[in-house]
């Protein structure tokens, strides 16, 4: 008998959204996700905050002025985009269309509030929480940084708690106790989500087409 094979096939690539309070490691995270796993690409994102010392234009983010941003919005250009501690961020929408299109997976390192709007036009969007593993190491680790004033750290851990208040939205939570447990769990999620149907069933057609023959 033969049966046909059913066709759960998707050519896009996969949207992650990591998310977490400000000092709880999620850049270092994610950069040493994407040199583990290249093909991934990290969406770069479009902000008022000033650049802080070593960060490029283009590279850490697009740096614009209000007015620019404001005028943007009103265009339609972003996919989400949010107020975050003072300054706006937001994500282009054609630059990641065109890397899901291209088959990339594509990842957004952005806040509880762009994840939500990214839910609702991308729900089948993979989103990670990243918690510190305490008050005091979050506290710690903002401090560490040496390179916001104290007025940016007191808000910042202000404002960890509003975004902690929304880590049950996502799908995955990691604590980041250890840098190198936290960085596994990150790939592991990763590696999951590659191995859904969904995707192995195109990527093993003729397999499936010749065991089922
Ligand atoms: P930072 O100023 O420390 O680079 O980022 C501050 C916060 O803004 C972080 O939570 C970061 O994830 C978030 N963020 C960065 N880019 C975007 C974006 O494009 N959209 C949204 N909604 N949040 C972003």
């Amino acid at each position: 008998m033969s049966t046909s094979t059913p066709s759960l096939a998707t050519s896009e690539g996969t949207l992650f959204v990591v998310a977490a309070p400000s000092g709880a490691g999620k850049s270092t995270l994610v950069n040493a996700l994407l040199e583990r796993e290249p093909a991934i690409s990290l969406s770069i994102s479009h902000t008022t905050r000033p650049p802080r010392p070593g960060e490029l234009y283009g590279r850490h983010y697009y740096f614009v002025e209000r007015v620019a941003f404001e005028r943007e919005v009103a265009e339609g250009i972003f996919l989400e985009h949010a107020e975050v501690h003072g300054n706006l961020y937001g994500t282009s929408r054609t630059t990641v269309s065109e890397l899901l299109e291209q088959g990339r997976d594509v990842l957004l390192e952005i806040d509880w509030q762009g994840a939500r709007q990214i839910r609702q036009s991308k729900p089948d969007c993979v989103s990670v929480f990243i918690l510190p593993p305490s008050r005091a190491e979050l506290e710690r680790r903002l401090r560490g940084r040496g390179s916001d004033s104290a007025e940016v750290i007191a808000r910042r851990l202000h404002n960890s708690r509003e975004e902690i208040a929304h880590a049950h939205e996502f799908d995955y939570v990691i604590v980041n106790d250890r840098f190198e447990d936290a960085l596994a769990d990150l790939q592991a999620i990763v590696h999951a989500v590659r191995l859904r149907t969904s995707l192995q069933w195109q990527r093993h057609e003729a397999l499936i087409a010749e065991l089922l023959a």
